[in-house]
């Protein structure tokens, strides 16, 4: 099982979680491929979104745990939930044996990290997605929850309270917060031009390539062919010029700001 982090358009979930930690799983079917829902469930805005999106040993960690996903046409179930996308096999056949496993390992080592209720039981704390929905659905299809929430518990069993479960970990908050300084400098290098919004913070910042413009309200720094503009409140004008804002945290901010500042050349790649 290999865990890596696709943090979704910040325009796709909801920060944190509204009606406490999170005590429920809720499984779907992708109705379709890894890469297809990869791209479905991290870009844009709007639903939908998850926790995870899998395909045999390919596991996307996407929303954090800690934040609400939009994956169950339901509020109430997203706020309490982990979601995960299982992709479907070859010809919409249900998520292989593969998938399962993978989902298995995640969902015990969510269970024991959130303190879940145990053993997991469908229809208490585990649910398919056609189960919480406010529209009928078909997902999640055929996926085979008794075996899913069976081998779960046998993970979960298998190792003793107070210890870690399998490879699974919580998305590092540092890996995060370098993939949205990633995410910024992909958008330098497509339009020449980001814009962000500091996470729990009223700054906005905008970072460019070499375009020195005056931005009424907000303190302007050149180096190195990189304009980095800040400033606080409202730059709604900006938003009309150069795009939608990027979301990032306060530590992706930090991150920004050492690389921009930093002497030697390079920042980043952003001019390559
Ligand atoms: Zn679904």
């Amino acid at each position: 099982m290999n865990i890596r982090t696709i943090v979704p358009d910040g325009r796709k979930y909801t920060r944190g979680r509204p009606n406490g930690t999170p005590n429920l799983f809720v499984i779907h079917h992708q109705a379709g491929y890894q890469e297809n829902s990869i791209r479905a469930l991290t870009t844009g805005q709007g639903a939908p979104s998850a926790n995870y999106i899998i395909s045999g040993a390919d596991v996307v960690a996407s929303v954090p745990e800690g934040d609400t996903p939009w994956t169950n046409n339901n509020w109430a179930s997203n706020t309490k939930s982990i979601t995960f996308e299982l992709a479907n096999a070859p010809g919409m056949q249900p998520p292989s044996q593969a998938t399962l496993e993978s989902a298995a390992q995640i969902m015990a080592s969510a269970a024991r990290r959130w303190e879940y209720s145990l053993p997991l039981r469908r229809g208490v704390n585990v649910y398919g997605h056609n189960e919480v929905a406010d529209k009928p659905t078909a997902c999640p299809g055929g996926t085979n929850l008794s075996w899913l929430i069976a081998r779960a518990n046998q993970i979960l069993e298998s190792s003793p309270p107070g210890s870690s479960v399998g490879a699974a970990a919580p998305p590092d908050q540092e890996a995060l917060a370098q993939q949205e300084v990633a995410r910024v400098f992909a958008e330098i290098r497509r339009s020449g031009m980001a814009y962000i919004h500091v996470k729990g913070t009223k700054t906005h910042i905008l970072v460019g390539v070499d375009a020195r413009y005056p931005i009424k309200g907000l303190k302007s720094e050149s180096k190195r062919g990189i304009t980095t503009w800040s400033g606080q409140g409202e730059i709604a004008l900006c938003r009309d010029i150069w795009g939608e804002p990027r979301l990032i945290s306060a530590r992706g901010y930090e991150i920004l700001a050492d690389i921009l500042t930093r002497d030697e050349p390079g920042n980043g790649g952003v001019r390559a």
